[in-house]
């Protein structure tokens, strides 16, 4: 067998060609009207966001990362409180609260939906108060690969412990629950728009959602070095964190067609799941909701298994990826700080888990050569 043409993971060429001249005239305005740095575009992408979730607020902000480190800056997230995560998912939800002096607890996974355990999770608060070391303070829920986090059971979890609840929903901005759009399930809710991102700019970006305008105002002061009314009045200590207007005018264009995209998103997801059950575990939808299919992941039998699917993937052409090849708790910069507590099902996902490409561009041969591979090996 002769291999095909090469698939993309990601393919942003395809995507500009796709957008069209909407792209073009967007970033033309800015070259025009030449405010790089909190130009119209940035209020009229947050006014579009906060209406897209139905969210009373929008503040945009340099990155993902950089929405975590304001929303947990404006909490005092410091020194000898614990802030709740899972121990299966991107990196910058356990760098923030380090950087900020505070400690990350892991807590393991669903096996099913891959998304945080609350069971375990109130098995970890109760663990760390019996400790008394620490205080435990925010919990943070990461909406992974598109889907929603159990954010009814998380509310009851934070809200018997008397914690913060945060959204980190870098990954599945546009995914629903319940039948509204992610964006409101906690205090605030933190958005990337990192190219392979479901709302992906050409750049770096990110936003933060809430309901509550105080914090709002709090987000848009740290975001622009703790600024009071005057511009150049300090009030507090704050961070270079704001949305570039390039950026900001790449998402509205990309905004326009987003709902498209989920759509074309959900389609290979569907076929996916088609071509490939009894073969290999697709991914388990959580219940009354809608994922943004940031990413595809399989599971395979084991790591030796993962290993012949990837090689029969590569031979024709198509890219693979393994998120996350290592849970947190066992990353060189974080195990130091892991107190020891057991989390298998993040141990064995990351042996076993495999991403498929799904993007807006990949067509239904495509798609169709990804299902044939898989079924070969
Ligand atoms: C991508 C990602 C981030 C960080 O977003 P950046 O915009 O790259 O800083 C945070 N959390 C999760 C779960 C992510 O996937």
């Amino acid at each position: 067998m002769t291999a095909g043409a090469p698939i993309a993971f990601l393919d942003l060429k395809s995507q500009q060609r796709r957008l069209g001249s909407a792209l073009r005239e967007r970033v033309d305005a800015v070259f025009d009207h030449c405010q790089f740095v909190m130009g119209p575009e940035v209020a009229e992408l947050e006014s579009r966001l906060a209406a897209y979730a139905g969210a009373t607020e929008c503040v945009g902000v340099s990155s993902g990362t950089d929405a975590l480190q304001i929303v947990m800056m404006a909490e005092g997230i410091g020194p000898g409180d614990a802030v709740f995560l899972p121990a299966f998912t991107y990196t910058a939800t356990a760098e923030v609260p380090l950087v900020l002096g505070a400690t990350p607890v892991f807590v393991d996974v669903d096996p099913n939906t891959f998304q945080i355990d609350p069971n375990h999770l109130a098995l970890r608060i109760a663990e760390i108060r019996v400790t008394g070391r620490l205080l435990p303070r925010a919990i943070v829920g990461v909406d992974l690969f598109g889907q929603p986090a159990p954010w009814h059971a998380l509310r009851e979890v934070a809200a018997a412990n008397d914690l913060l609840l945060f959204d980190d929903c870098a990954q599945s901005f546009g995914a629903s629950l319940d039948g509204r759009k992610l964006g409101r399930e906690a205090l605030a809710t933190t958005l990337s728009f990192f190219p392979s991102k479901p709302l992906g700019g050409y750049g770096d970006g990110g936003a933060i959602l809430t309901d509550d305008p105080e914090r709002a105002a709090l987000y848009r002061s740290l975001r622009s070095h703790g600024e009071g009314k005057a511009r150049y009045e300090v009030l507090r200590t704050g961070m270079n964190g704001r949305l570039d207007t390039i950026q900001a005018a790449v998402l509205l264009a990309k905004l326009d067609v987003f709902d498209e995209e989920l759509a074309r998103r959900d389609a290979i997801a569907q076929a996916y799941d088609a071509g490939l059950q009894n073969c290999v575990r697709t991914p388990v939808r959580v219940s009354d909701s809608r994922s943004a299919w940031a990413i595809y992941a399989i599971l395979a039998e084991d790591e030796a298994a993962r290993t012949r699917l990837q090689a029969q993937l590569r031979a024709d052409n198509i890219p693979s990826a393994i998120y996350y090849p290592l849970p947190l708790h066992l990353q060189p910069a974080y195990r130091d700080h892991h107190d020891g507590a057991a989390l298998p099902v993040s141990e064995g996902l990351a042996r076993r888990i495999l991403a498929l490409p799904i993007h807006p561009e990949l067509t239904d041969d495509e798609v169709a050569r990804v299902i044939v591979a898989i079924r070969q090996a």
